[in-house]
């Protein structure tokens, strides 16, 4: 059981992400609640992963926030604390880059992440494997969904070692590749 203050860190972090993602949707056809998809990898971390760190969780609930929305890292400090706001970092693009060139980043990147961002760079694939495996953007074609699979398989090969449990969970999700 979780001590009353880590359950307060993780349930502000929940309600953070649920107010700056609030006009958000993901891309697939149903436009689900952006939302849903932070819990998700908490969901993954917690309830398949057994992780149980409680910023850890907060920096995945987090972990689109700066990328995706008006929140910067001081604002991230001030709430959750230096560590979160350092992981939320790690697992972020700089927007400044062309799209091709953040996806080379995060593969080339991926060895020098902290512990704990490897965790919700894990988090992150897998989930994301899982949607596009069976709730895909109804643009995208069968090449591009297959694409999508190797570049994440890159990314997470960079950082093995980090948590065995959670990259078998990531291996399960990629053999279901279509
Ligand atoms: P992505 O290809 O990176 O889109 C996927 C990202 O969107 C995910 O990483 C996830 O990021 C988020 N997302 C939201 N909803 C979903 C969902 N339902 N399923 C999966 N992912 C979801 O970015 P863009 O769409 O901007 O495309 C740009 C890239 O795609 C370029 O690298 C380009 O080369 C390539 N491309 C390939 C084509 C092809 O046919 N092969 C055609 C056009 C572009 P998060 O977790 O951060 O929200
Ligand atoms: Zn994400």
């Amino acid at each position: 059981m979780l001590p009353p203050g880590d359950f307060g860190l993780v349930v502000r972090a929940l309600a953070f992400a649920a107010a700056k993602h609030r006009d958000q949707r993901r891309k697939d056809p149903a436009a689900s609640p952006y939302i849903n998809h932070p819990i998700a990898l908490a969901d993954v971390l917690v309830n398949e992963a057994g992780i149980t760190d409680p910023e850890v969780i907060a920096a995945a609930l987090l972990h689109d926030t700066i990328e995706d929305t008006k929140t910067t890292s001081a604002e991230l400090e001030a709430a959750f604390g230096e560590r979160v706001r350092r992981i939320v970092e790690e697992v972020t693009d700089d927007k400044d880059l062309p799209k091709e060139e953040r996806k080379r980043r995060q593969i080339e990147h991926a060895h020098a992440l902290s512990p704990a961002a490897r965790l919700v760079k894990l988090a992150d694939k897998i989930t994301n494997l899982r949607d596009v495996a069976n709730d895909p953007p109804h643009s995208w074609s069968l090449d591009r969904r297959r694409e999508y699979f190797e570049w994440a398989k890159r990314v997470i090969d960079g950082l093995r070692g980090a948590n065995p449990a959670l990259e078998a969970i990531f291996d399960r999700a990629y053999a279901a590749k279509p």
